[in-house]
């Protein structure tokens, strides 16, 4: 089995294409099958090579490594269609020869003519075969004399072309539809279907895996298959990803790369497994699975033709999930470019302050969706203002009641001798020295410490919370890490404005 994904670097890799590429991965990692990429990069004006490399790097990020093709090995290659062309050239000499294809010398303005003429008379468009029959003698020599032409493809007249999709079943078109299709065009560059049968037949692919946006294009390669006397692949074609309102995913329902969604602080393997679950399942109601257990369980005649609506609200329970098993090392990988973002970060981390952060953040991860909410959650150990804590109106009040302003006091003065309170032992028995000095217990005694040591009436448990910013305040400077006011300043600095 050979599969592949061809991607056209215009833009970024949009999560539906993804999903193209993760369903043929699946196939093949499954089967133990080859993973092909190739660029079809034909459309000159809008390939680009940053895009292609975008691509490429998100492919890589979600894990989707590829056996052969670009940056790749691979002995069925070039594997950018750019790099192919005398490939093509000598296919459409063939095919003109043979008879299968001819010249067509209609201008744009004939051709647009035509197509208004057909509209008018409520016929499908389609191209009325001016240029059938120039004997190439002829169209070969209005070529040398400077004349522009196109080649297209002679498409039998009044058949059926049928094939079975793994995903839909049997799929008619009568041919009486397809205008015979342009497969160079004028300045020589190969048409998508041209390149594209040429391509799958040369790399030997299996079964061709795309969106559901290819199907009408499957009749017109299926004829070019017939006229090089080629057998055509399997055929899959995969429903498109719509938004909550069952339109194709767009922009306007928002995030619609990968790239965007990388951004967003989701994980890959999060992404991935989503994105398998989009017209898919693996079955017995397990839906959070590794991709290679996915890749072992799928089958493209389980995938359903009807469309499939992103959720990203399941994306975000998938993500959940990831973010808890992930271990500490590689979370504050990931959390440090949104740490970055947010100035929590600011140097080269040192081994002590990279320990500090893979000792804080497992914690936090048990409750955020998304990567950047982790930099939310340290806000309350580097964000400290004693005058904007005491600038807000209901937290002034509820610390200037005289209970509370006893514990602030009390608080602040037994830290003054206090060694830091770098575990939650340590805070437990400061806490309980407050308590014998003012007599409050409970909330009385717990809220109104939150509100001295971080600003906030809630937040994450304080047994965790205080331990994390008092071993933050110890890390020699400069750590990489922003400056963190330990508790014993926090208490002084708030107790002085009570
Ligand atoms: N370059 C085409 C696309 O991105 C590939 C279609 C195909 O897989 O045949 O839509």
């Amino acid at each position: 089995m050979r599969v592949r994904f061809a991607p056209s670097p215009t833009g970024h890799l949009h999560v539906g294409n993804a999903r193209t590429a993760l369903f043929n991965w699946l196939l093949a990692r499954g089967q133990g099958g080859t993973f092909i990429l190739r660029i079809e990069d034909t459309d000159v004006e809008r390939s680009t090579k940053a895009s292609e490399q975008a691509i490429l790097d998100d492919l890589r990020w979600m894990g989707l490594h590829w056996d052969e093709g670009v940056e790749a090995r691979g002995d069925r290659g070039p594997y950018r269609q750019a790099e192919r062309l005398l490939l093509y050239a000598e296919y459409t000499t063939r095919l003109l020869q043979e008879g299968k294809g001819y010249y067509c010398f209609c201008s744009a303005e004939t051709l647009d003519a035509q197509r208004k003429a057909q509209l008018a008379a409520s016929l499908p468009p389609k191209y009325a075969g001016t240029c059938r029959d120039i004997p190439l003698e002829e169209a070969m020599r209005r070529r040398s004399g400077g004349a522009s032409a196109v080649v297209r493809l002679r498409v039998p007249e009044d058949r059926e072309v049928t094939f079975h999709d793994v995903v839909r079943g049997p799929v008619t078109f009568h041919t009486g539809v397809i205008g015979d299709p342009v497969l160079v065009r004028s300045d020589g560059i190969p048409a998508y279907n041209f390149a594209v049968v040429i391509d799958d037949a040369l790399m030997a692919i299996t079964h061709v895996i795309r969106g559901e946006d290819h199907i009408s294009n499957t009749p017109r390669q299926i004829l070019l298959y017939e006229a090089f006397g080629w057998t055509p692949p399997a055929f899959a074609h995969l429903s498109l990803v719509m938004g909550p309102d069952h339109a194709p995913l767009s922009k306007r329902h928002g995030a619609t790369s990968v790239r965007e969604f990388r951004e967003k602080g989701y994980l890959p393997e999060a992404l991935v497994n989503y994105l398998a679950l989009i017209g898919w399942s693996p079955g017995q109601n397990e839906e959070l699975l590794p991709a290679d257990e996915l890749a072992r369980r799928f089958k493209l005649e389980n995938v359903a033709h009807s469309a499939g609506v992103f959720d990203e609200d399941k994306l975000a329970w998938a993500n959940r999930h990831y973010l808890k098993l992930t271990p500490a090392d590689r979370l504050a990988v990931l959390a440090e470019p949104f740490l970055r973002q947010r100035a929590q970060i600011a140097g080269d981390l040192t081994p002590a302050a990279r320990g500090w952060l893979e000792a804080v953040l497992p914690g936090m991860a048990t409750s955020v969706d998304r990567l950047p909410q982790l930099a939310d959650r340290l806000d309350t150990v580097f964000a400290f203002d004693a005058a904007a804590t005491l600038a807000q109106g209901a937290l002034a009040a509820e610390l200037r009641e005289p209970n509370a302003t006893a514990v602030a006091r009390a608080l602040a003065d037994d830290l003054q001798q206090a060694p830091r309170l770098t575990g939650k032992d340590a805070f437990r028995s400061a806490a309980n020295r407050v308590k014998e000095r003012t007599g409050q217990k409970g909330k009385a005694l717990f809220h109104p410490i939150r509100l001295v040591l971080t600003g906030a009436g809630e937040g994450p448990e304080l047994d965790r919370l205080v331990p994390a910013i008092d071993s933050a305040a110890e890390l020699p400077q400069p750590s990489g890490l922003a400056p963190v006011l330990g508790c014993r300043e926090r208490a002084a600095q708030i107790a002085a404005l009570l």
